[in-house]
């Protein structure tokens, strides 16, 4: 009997090396909502500039980065996160 096709070997081939293929982390997370006081969890959501990455460098899903974007901006403005990145000296 021959053996089933690998069938998703060319995508893992392209997606594969380099960079973790990964899983939205907030729909594994039964919470529903995303609180933009957590800002340890959105942290890893801004660059090192304090820009906000891109859904192909998190993984994020449409919806959650929608949201994701909303926190942030929201904590932005409660100064729980930068605009721009920190003076240096
Ligand atoms: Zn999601």
């Amino acid at each position: 009997m021959p053996e089933a096709p690998k069938r998703f070997k060319k995508r893992d081939d392209k997606f594969g090396a380099g960079r973790r293929r990964r899983v939205c982390s907030f729909c594994s997370d039964k919470q529903g909502y995303i609180d933009y006081k957590e800002i340890n969890r959105l942290r890893r959501y801004l660059s090192d500039r304090a820009k906000i990455e891109p859904r192909r460098k998190t993984g994020t899903c449409a919806q959650h980065q929608r949201e994701v974007t909303a926190a942030l901006k929201r904590a932005r403005q409660m100064a729980l996160l930068p605009y721009a990145p920190q003076h240096q000296g």
